[in-house]
């Protein structure tokens, strides 16, 4: 795609205010920025509890970030309703997005919190979370894992190369089937610290617990998403100009070298 003024693509920013956390807000900035650089226009539309369910039907692309679990309680119980058939029904026919941590849980069957309280998820992603309870030890730090892929898409996420991030999390994520994992963890904890899976990626929805920000630190994930944004708004498939991501390759290194 070369810089052309004519494309434009809407981000959907899911409860911006209230699931927000460890930076992830830095995914948004840089998908519309390596948007910007080559000419696309990008809308960033917050999605709040007060936006109706046919906000989200007209995004491209859908993010949401993490959170504590008094904030998931909320934005739980609102998910419930009519916006949460609304992203099902989006992430079923292949939107593509990202949700990160507090937001992956939500899309599995069931998350339960630090306090033992049973969230009921979506559904949409074949998985559950249990936090084991207080005094449980959180699993926190960098990670550095391979994108591989998946059953529902087997195109690995980010080609041949390594992810890094930064995972903060209580809850234990299950996997109903291994082989949808977005990622398999070199070092750090992932899904539960237990089975090397980090994520899942089901169809063009990757759920994560790197938080980091993730985009910024794999910028040939950040590409692949705005790539199925536009493909998802034009129907046809588009090859993204390089851009210069010196800068981004040496952050990766130098968080590599401090991981290994
Ligand atoms: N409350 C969730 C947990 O601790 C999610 C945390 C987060 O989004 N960083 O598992």
């Amino acid at each position: 795609m070369k810089k052309n003024n004519k494309y434009s693509i809407t981000i959907g920013w899911l409860y911006p205010d209230l699931m927000n956390t460890y930076g992830d807000r830095g995914n948004i900035i840089v998908l519309s920025k390596r948007a910007e650089w080559r000419g696309i226009k990008v809308k960033v539309l917050p999605i709040n509890i007060e936006s109706s369910q046919w906000s989200i039907v007209n995004c491209q692309l859908l993010f949401m970030g993490g959170a504590q679990d008094t904030q998931q309680e909320i934005v739980n119980r609102d998910l419930l309703g009519a916006k949460g058939r609304t992203l099902v029904s989006m992430i079923e026919k292949g939107i593509p997005g990202l949700f990160i941590c507090g937001a992956y849980q939500f899309l599995g069957k069931y998350y339960i919190t630090a306090g033992g309280k049973k969230l009921n998820g979506l559904g949409v992603f074949p998985l559950f979370t249990e936090n084991p309870g207080e005094g449980a030890k959180r699993l926190i730090g960098n990670v550095l894992a391979e994108a591989v892929g998946s059953n529902t898409n087997p195109q690995p996420p980010n080609p041949n190369r390594l992810l890094v991030g930064f995972e903060n999390h209580g809850g234990r994520t299950y996997l109903s089937d291994k082989n949808q994992a977005f990622a398999k963890v070199i070092k750090g904890h992932g899904n539960n610290g237990e089975d090397q899976t980090e994520g899942i990626h089901y169809k063009n929805a990757i759920g994560s617990y790197l938080h980091g920000p993730i985009l910024p630190k794999n910028p040939e994930l950040t590409d692949l998403l705005l790539a199925l944004a536009f493909e998802e708004k034009y129907g046809k498939k588009f090859h993204l100009e390089p851009l210069d991501d010196s800068m981004e390759q040496k952050a990766r290194e130098a968080i590599i070298e401090k991981i290994k």
